[in-house]
Parts: C-alpha cells; sequence; structure tokens
C-alpha cells in the first residue's frame, strides 16, 4: 500500500516542497529512507518507529520503503519526522487516506509521540502545498503568520491520529497573533551622560550609518549599541515577515506573538567561526550572524580581534546588503543589511585618551594595534566616537537621560522625510545622487574642499560626509541645501578618529 504524505524541509532560509511516498510491501520486516536524506533525517527511522508504537499503534512488521521527493534536493533536519510517521500510518492501514487529504505535516518526533518544534517553521510553512498544515505547538505563532493556510496543532501523535479520524475537534486552531510592540533590551534613558555617543547613535538610527565607538573599557560602549535597535522604527509589513523568516530558519527563538517586530541585536563573539557569522555550511546552508542582524544592529565588540578574514568578509555585505554563501549544495542568498556598529579600547590597555595621558602601552604595540583596525573596514564607519568612561555626578544622576521613545520619534522624522526622497535611509545615496539629494551650500561646499587640501578626507569620504551632513539636516527637519554646521558636524563625527598612534 502506498501513502503520499505532504511536508517541506529548509534550504537555506527557504522552505521547499517534500511529497514523504511510504509504501509498505513484501520483503524484509525494516524501514528505509531514500531521496537524499542527511544523517538527522536517517534517524528519523528510529524515532518514528518509537513514536508510533508509544502511541500504541501497530507498526507494519513488513518492508517499509520512504522516498524523499523531488529526490534532487537534500532533506536537513527532524521537520519531516511526523509526515513520515502519518505516511507509515496511512500505508499500515490505521489512517484513511482522505484522512489526511490536503494536510500538510511538519514536526520532530519524540519517543514517546510528542510533536517538537523544528526551525524554520515559517518558511516550510509557507512552502507546503496543502492548504491545512499541522505543525508542533511551539511552532504555531511563526506559522499562523503564513496568511493563507489553515494552521493547526496537536500535543502528540495519538491525539492528531484521533482528531484525523474525527473523534475529536481541532483542539487548538490557531487563529491571527496580534503582534505586540516589542520593548529594547536598553532603554536610552539609561545611557547617562556620554552626550557625543548618544548623538552619535542618533544619526547612526536616522540614516542607517555605520558607527565605531572608542573607549576605555566599562564606558558603557556594549550599554549604547544594545539601545541602538529601540531607536529604529519597529519592523513592519514585508521586512517584519522577512526578519521573521531568516529568525525562524536560524532557529532564534521568535517573539510572543511570533512576527519579530523589534529591529534585532546580534552581538556575536570574535572567537565565533566564519560559518557562524557570515552563513553557510557543508551540509545545510545557515544564515549566519550578519543575516539574523538583517533589519538591525550588528555588533561587533572588540573589532580589533576578529580575524582580518572575518572582517574582510563583511565587505561586500556592507556594500550589497545581502550575502551570497557557495557550499556543496548550490548557493544562497541571503539578506544582511545592518547597521554596523563596532567597538574597540582605544590601546592594548584600554587607557589611551587623545592627550595619552595614562596609558601604559609603548609606542610599538599602540601602532600594532592600530594597524589591525586600520584598514578598508575602518573607512566603512561613517561615525566615530569617543566614549569615556561616565563621570561620578552622572552614575548617581538621579533624573534620567532623555528616552528611547522620545528619541525614536525624531528619528522617525528624519526617516519619514528621506523615504519621502525615495531612499530607503539616507546611507544609501548614491554617488551619483548627491548633487540633488543632498545638495551643497557655498559655505559646506568651503569646509570639504579644505578638508581634502588638507589630506583629511577622500572622495569617498567627501560623499559619505555628505550622506550623514543629509541625514543631521534630517534630523532638525531641514529640506534643501545642506549648511557649513550640517557638514562640519558629519566632519567631526567622521574625524574623531581612533588614530592616537598618529603621534608616534
Ligand atoms: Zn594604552
Amino acid at each position: 500500500m502506498l501513502a503520499t504524505i505532504s511536508s517541506a524541509t529548509l534550504l537555506g532560509i527557504d522552505g521547499c516542497a517534500i511529497s514523504v511516498e511510504v509504501h509498505v510491501g513484501d520483503g524484509l520486516p525494516g524501514l528505509s529512507v531514500v531521496g537524499l536524506p542527511d544523517a538527522s533525517v536517517r534517524e528519523a527511522r528510529d524515532r518514528v518507529r518509537a513514536a508510533v508504537q508509544s502511541s500504541g499503534f501497530d507498526w507494519p512488521r513488513r518492508k517499509i520503503t520512504v522516498n524523499l521527493a523531488p529526490s534532487g534536493v537534500p532533506k536537513t533536519g527532524a521537520g519531516l519526522d511526523l509526515a513520515i510517521a502519518i505516511g507509515v500510518l496511512v500505508a499500515g492501514g490505521e489512517l484513511e487516506p482522505q484522512e489526511v487529504e490536503n494536510i500538510a505535516f511538519i514536526g520532530e518526533l519524540g519517543l514517546n509521540g510528542a510533536l517538537r518544534p523544528v526551525p524554520g517553521a515559517l518558511p516550510l510553512t509557507a512552502a507546503t502545498t496543502a492548504c491545512h498544515v499541522v505543525v508542533p505547538e511551539g511552532n504555531a505563532a511563526e506559522a499562523a503568520l503564513v496568511s493563507d493556510r489553515t494552521v493547526s496543532t496537536a500535543i502528540d501523535l495519538r491525539e492528531l491520529v484521533s482528531v484525523l479520524h474525527g473523534n475529536e475537534p481541532w483542539a487548538r486552531i490557531v487563529d491571527e497573533f496580534t503582534p505586540l510592540r516589542q520593548k529594547p533590551l536598553v532603554d536610552f534613558a539609561h545611557v547617562q551622560g556620554q552626550a557625543a555617543a548618544r548623538r552619535a547613535a542618533e544619526i547612526a538610527a536616522a540614516g542607517g550609518h555605520h558607527i565605531l565607538m572608542v573607549g576605555p573599557p566599562g564606558a558603557g560602549k556594549t550599554m549604547i549599541a544594545k539601545a541602538l535597535p529601540g531607536l529604529l522604527p519597529q519592523l513592519d509589513g514585508a521586512e517584519a515577515l522577512e526578519v521573521t523568516t531568516v529568525h525562524s530558519a536560524a532557529g532564534i527563538r521568535l517573539p510572543a506573538g511570533g512576527l519579530v517586530r523589534m529591529p534585532p541585536f546580534r552581538a556575536p563573539h570574535h572567537t565565533s567561526s566564519m560559518v557562524s557569522l557570515i552563513g553557510g555550511g557543508t551540509r545545510s546552508l545557515r544564515p549566519g550572524e550578519i543575516s539574523c542582524a538583517h533589519g538591525g544592529v550588528l555588533f561587533l565588540d572588540e573589532l580589533g580581534e576578529f580575524p582580518a578574514q572575518v572582517l574582510d568578509s563583511l565587505r561586500q555585505p556592507l556594500e550589497e546588503g545581502v550575502v551570497r554563501v557557495a557550499r556543496a549544495y548550490g548557493t544562497a542568498t541571503f539578506p544582511a543589511r545592518f547597521i554596523l556598529v563596532g567597538a574597540t579600547n582605544p590601546c592594548p590597555c584600554g587607557e589611551a585618551t587623545p592627550d595619552r595621558r595614562s596609558c601604559r602601552c609603548t609606542d610599538a604595540a599602540l601602532a600594532r594595534y592600530m594597524r589591525r583596525l586600520s584598514g578598508p573596514l575602518l573607512d566603512r564607519f561613517d561615525l566615530r566616537v569617543h566614549v569615556r568612561r561616565p563621570l561620578a555626578e552622572e552614575l548617581f544622576a538621579t533624573d534620567l537621560a532623555e528616552a528611547t521613545s522620545e528619541v525614536a520619534k525624531r528619528v522617525a522624522v528624519a526617516r519619514e522625510i528621506a523615504a519621502a526622497r525615495g531612499v530607503a535611509s539616507n546611507v544609501a545615496i548614491a554617488a551619483d545622487n548627491a548633487d540633488v539629494l543632498a545638495p551643497l551650500s557655498r559655505e559646506a561646499r568651503k569646509i570639504l574642499v579644505r578638508a581634502v587640501e588638507e589630506g583629511r578626507l577622500s572622495a569617498r569620504g567627501v560623499h559619505r560626509t555628505r550622506c550623514v551632513g543629509r541625514t543631521v539636516a534630517d534630523l532638525q527637519e531641514h529640506e534643501g541645501e545642506l549648511s557649513g554646521r550640517h557638514v562640519a558636524t558629519a566632519l567631526a563625527l567622521r574625524a574623531q578618529t581612533v588614530d592616537y598612534a598618529a603621534a608616534v
């Protein structure tokens, strides 16, 4: 007897519809899986048999062949367990074929028959060909984001079969979840003092500019970085769904309601592997940290400690907003548009200030440290700001600084102004469009010319400074030509260099 059950597998961040064909026939009792299964899919044999038996159903004592079609697509993970089990129950005569007609099944099975959540339920559900999809309870919220599917859940195999027989109703039909407003990790109100860094963070949020913070340990760099996503507008519509899809595929725990609304904050450690940062993998294509940061903030603390190869590989995504990874089973393109926030100590001992008063590093050590930080990546940071340790009176101040909600309002206005000009954010203003979108006043032009003549600014730097100047103007709701002040502010934020070794 043959049964065909629909399900799906994950390829990168996309789901791919899979037909699980189960044949029960004559031959030596046993179960074999064909159709490019990976190790975890092959292990389904044992999980499925244990789950079926402990749920009180008969396991056919005949030859069972499971074919996963199309055979050219690699199948990964345990998400096909449930479909295989249902297929065996249909082919073995426990369920009638019409009882599972037009229903797709996604989920891992425990040995006791429990349905367990799997990564990627959102793209998996979207990929299924059936209009009714059964998923584990833990995946229900994200699966329900696929608007044209009916999503149902069950606790375990026994309950599911009973429902399919029509003995009990679908217990937990998931309707729509109301997306909640999600809170930032850190409220800006708790970033005391730090006027310059606060201003730079606001500009970064408004224009999507990358920001580098230089300062001693304990100065609050991480806190400012964590506050940044809260300053950005909450994700909406297609963007929220895109970010949720990436997080779902990466197996990141989704917020209540399923939909990711708060721009993500990802802070990979400098010892993380290239694959975990950039994405890929030998067997399955997984999105990396830079894709998980899509739509939000990628925070690289101790920037100088990241291997040069990793920092180099960031250049293409920073340029294009996507990352291409190629592995054994082909290439994949993952979204990767984020605000890059870097943080570093000013020197190996951490105490250097522009006048180098309390720094204990040797000149040679300092110069070596600077070389690691220099190069093309440093050039991507349009905002470079020195973060000092807060003063005692700031730490013990009783009144809080301006809160996230207030700053976010200004950021939202600035972003609307930019959007009205037809750019997603000012960081994306093209060089050949700058004269239209960020025209310069005479004074602004003079300031830039002087900076170039004095060797402080490259051609690329001129354009980046204009983009930041545009954001500074937008935050003041100033349309039209950039004034000298706007450009001077942008230039000052760029020129706050980390190069204390210049004096060496
Ligand atoms: Zn030092």
